[in-house]
């Protein structure tokens, strides 16, 4: 396994990786994704690698805003199931020792 580098676009590509559209990788091809591991401290980190080149990629996914904590927590308050508030509907959160997680995402986003 080779170096992982970074992409200059990474909010462009998040906001295609969480509407679920394929990602343009910059040497052709798309990135395809391997896996997304939580930071611990609230963040996470999605590896990916290039359909083409399979040269490997890394995207820091930015931890919960306090708005989406926010209306997370209002969901759940009304005694609904949270959905990802990047996801969007139909991606659950789901429990992951002591937090409400998106499995997409690696982010937690309220206590469970
Ligand atoms: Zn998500």
């Amino acid at each position: 396994m080779g170096d992982v580098l970074r992409l200059d676009n990474e909010k462009k590509l998040l906001k295609q990786y969480y509407a679920g559209q394929q990602m343009p990788s910059p040497n052709e091809g798309f990135l395809m994704l391997l896996g997304v591991r939580p930071d611990g401290v609230g963040a996470a980190v999605g590896m990916f690698e290039c359909s083409v080149s399979s040269l490997r990629y890394e995207i820091v996914i930015p931890k919960a805003t306090r708005g989406e904590r926010k209306a997370v927590k209002e969901v759940r308050v009304a005694g609904n199931d949270p959905d990802c508030p990047r996801h969007g509907v139909g991606h659950r959160l789901v429990r992951a020792g002591n937090d409400l997680v998106c499995r997409r995402c690696g982010i937690p986003f309220v206590k469970a």
